[in-house]
């Protein structure tokens, strides 16, 4: 199926275009429309099938849609002259939490955010363990749209107050049996308890244990089910 057949706006088949992009792998072309419907969705696929845009093309469609015009497109965006101290504008909450096993998959996470959204002016940054959390802290204060995030470190930052998950509307488990595997269940379960009940949420797993299908039916709402 041609890219230009799935429903994504302007900005975003642009951006596919862009990379050369010209049909969506099995996994977008059936994942990309239930997203962008709202619904939950379960997907048993492995990394190189195309799963990254799979969910992060249709995510920030749906987080781009959200956002009143003026504040859709970084170019349309007027100059305005630096805020006076204190009435600074209040950044925009996080809207979209993507967890990962790992930092280096966290990492292309980010990268590919920031290629398929790179003619909008949504914002994301990436948090891990491991380095000084300096920067991402910093990062965090501009506002981001859409966080990626280790476990780990999700819920360090989360406990210093320097994160808040009361506005997420989207969120999404990569790579869930491989987080699993790494013991973050727990942490996991915490975090699912600081996200709203009233969300969208997107598990990915390259395989379907059982425990792996009984965290779906705990966390996800009639989702409907992918596999390639
Ligand atoms: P992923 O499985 O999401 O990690 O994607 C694997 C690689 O395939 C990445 O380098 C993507 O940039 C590339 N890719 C994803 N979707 C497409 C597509 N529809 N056409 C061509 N390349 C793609």
């Amino acid at each position: 199926m041609k890219f230009s057949d799935l429903g994504l706006a302007e900005p975003f088949s642009r951006a596919v275009a862009d990379l050369g992009y010209e049909i969506a792998t099995p996994i977008q072309a059936k994942a990309i429309p239930i997203v962008l419907e709202g619904r939950d969705l379960i997907g048993c696929a492995q990394t190189g099938t195309g799963k990254t845009a799979a969910f992060t093309l249709p995510m920030l469609d749906l987080l781009i849609r959200s956002l009143p015009e003026s504040e859709q497109n970084e170019q349309r965006q007027p100059k305005r002259p630096p805020h006076p101290k204190g009435s600074r504008p209040k950044p925009r909450p996080i809207r979209a939490l993507v967890l990962s096993p790992t930092r280096e998959l966290a990492a292309q996470i980010g990268a590919s955010l920031d290629r398929y959204g790179k003619h909008t002016a949504l914002r994301n940054t990436i948090v891990f363990g491991g380095v000084s959390q300096f920067n991402q802290v910093k990062a965090l204060r501009h506002g981001v749209d859409a966080l990626i995030a280790t476990p780990g470190r999700l819920l360090d930052l989360m406990n210093q107050g320097h994160i808040d998950l009361s506005k997420v509307e989207i969120l999404v488990f990569d790579e869930a049996d491989q987080m699993l595997d790494m013991g973050f269940l727990p942490d996991l379960k915490r975090i699912v308890k600081k996200v709203p009940a009233r969300r969208q949420t997107l598990m990915f797993s390259a395989t379907m244990p059982d425990a792996i299908r009984e965290l779906a039916q705990e966390w996800l709402t009639r989702p409907a089910s992918v596999e390639v």
